[in-house]
């Protein structure tokens, strides 16, 4: 029977290590509000990601969302349309309004050179995403935000264990979101966590995951219930020992689908930042070329399809079409466009064999 293969399949520690570190749960009743297992977890991803600051979520995009209301942002933001709905989503939800910078041809990521264009005397903050994991121009951000006085919060969901220069991703800007979900290079089935600098955003974040909350008896926040439970924060402990081998098996799929590819006229991958010194393969998106391979990314979908291979248009459509947003453009966003109308990402995770590679690439070829 012909076998399928999906975009992707959730990394899973083996069976006996969750289960033996989840004894110690049974021995303290303790599931949740900053356990053993949460706060040992914040511990080691400060190690992991060369960062000086953790705080863990339920969820990237509550992290994302608490983190802006952590620096009080206020009127406009600058973000890009070219990511997953939650980025757009909580600028909006946080009553901001997102101003849509167009991303560069390159790489994917916000396009620098527009973004001081954008700049009104309402905007407060930068969002940009490290799309892929491909990174985006730090210093050029760093530069322009310093100069306009304002906040820089990465969406980094994609660039867990990415380094940029020998640092990790999240020292860049005043706070960086990794999402944690399934379907990431590191997952805590679903979580997040913010990796800050300043310690008082620290506290704010602290109290804000778990309703404003300060002590027994005062509450001085608007805040929400965004806190990680200690079976999310074991699995993430499990997941973080296999980590390097995971980037090792993605890579070695990385540069089987590279060196099957390349060449093959009208298909062509983003080109990440020459400064990026350590990369996690998170996805491979291939774009497609119709004028020069004669068939577009839907047919090539379609044909996939057709093989048993579940591949994905990630992402499309633009967030700047999608219903809620469609009325909200306000500026030219080509590249975007027509990056989402031609991209495609193929099957990336640890569990594909060489086998598996060689057919999703035949089946391109042909
Ligand atoms: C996954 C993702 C999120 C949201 O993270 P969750 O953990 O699923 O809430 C936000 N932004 C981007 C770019 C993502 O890929």
């Amino acid at each position: 029977m012909r076998k399928e293969i999906y975009v992707t399949r959730a990394t899973l520690p083996p069976y006996e290590e969750y289960i033996s570190e989840i004894r110690d749960i049974w021995d303290t009743h303790w599931l949740t509000n900053m356990g053993t297992k949460h706060n040992e977890l914040e511990k080691q991803l400060c190690r992991r990601l060369d960062v000086p600051n953790i705080s863990l979520f339920c969820n990237g995009h509550m992290a994302l969302e608490l983190v802006i209301q952590a620096f009080g942002l206020t009127g406009e933001v600058i973000t890009t349309p070219y990511t997953f709905v939650s980025t757009t989503h909580a600028i909006v939800r946080n009553g901001l309004t997102p101003v849509f910078c167009d991303i560069n041809p390159v790489d994917y990521t916000i396009d620098v050179t527009k973004i001081e264009s954008l700049i009104t005397e309402k905007t407060s903050a930068i969002i940009p995403v490290h799309v892929y994991g491909n990174v985006c121009d730090v210093d050029e951000i760093d530069r322009i935000a310093k100069k306009h006085n304002l906040k820089v919060i990465y969406d980094a969901a994609h660039a867990f264990g990415v380094e940029y220069m020998e640092k990790g991703i999240g020292n860049y800007g005043d706070a960086s979101m990794f999402s944690f979900h399934a379907t990431k290079v590191f997952n805590t089935i679903e979580g997040g966590a913010i990796a800050y600098k300043d310690e008082s955003i620290g506290k704010k974040l602290y109290m804000l995951k778990n309703f404003g909350i300060k002590n027994e008896e005062e509450v001085i926040d608007v805040g929400a219930n965004a806190k990680m439970n200690e079976f999310s924060a074991t699995m993430g402990l499990c997941n973080l020992k296999h980590f390097d081998e995971s980037i090792e098996k993605r890579k070695m799929i990385y540069e089987i689908y590279k060196s099957e590819l390349d060449g093959i006229l009208g298909i062509s991958i983003p080109q990440p930042n020459a400064n990026i010194s350590k990369k996690n393969y998170s996805y491979y998106p291939i774009l497609v070329n119709k004028a020069i391979c004669g068939f577009d990314r839907d047919y090539l979908f379609e044909k996939l399809k057709e093989n048993g291979i579940y591949a994905r248009k990630y992402f499309y459509p633009l967030v700047t079409d999608y219903d809620c947003y469609r009325n909200r453009v306000n500026n030219n966003v080509t590249n975007a466009n027509k990056i989402a109308e031609n991209i495609i990402t193929l099957p990336m995770h640890e569990y594909l064999t060489r086998e598996d590679i060689i057919r999703i690439c035949s089946v391109i070829k042909q």
